[in-house]
């Protein structure tokens, strides 16, 4: 349990479940407040305390996806294909050589 104090940052969920009150020591209940969407947040009071914490601020993560390379990895044919389509292709090469030297 933390004693929470103003300008504290910490995660969300340990926020709503570990906070205490600074007076009593008190575990504190949160309800979520969003009357104001451009600041939601929780807010609990206790001994004359009001606590809030401001979920106004999220975390953004950007990844690039190539969702071509990922659906051709998926498609991917069983390994053991590729070498005899080299093989494949190797054997046509030589055909066409030697038909070249005859011709
Ligand atoms: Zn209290």
């Amino acid at each position: 349990m933390t004693k929470v104090k103003s300008g504290d940052t910490m995660q969300l969920r340990y926020a709503l479940n570990e906070s205490e009150c600074t007076a009593c020591s008190s575990h504190l209940e949160w309800q979520l407040d969003l009357k104001d969407i451009n600041r939601p947040r929780y807010v609990s009071y206790h001994c004359n305390y009001q606590y809030v914490i401001y979920i106004d601020n999220v975390k953004v993560d950007v990844k690039r996806v190539d969702r071509k390379k990922q659906e051709s990895l998926e498609n991917k044919p069983v390994k053991d294909d590729e070498p005899r389509a080299i093989l494949i292709a190797q054997t046509k090469k030589k055909e066409r050589q030697r038909q070249e030297k005859d011709g």
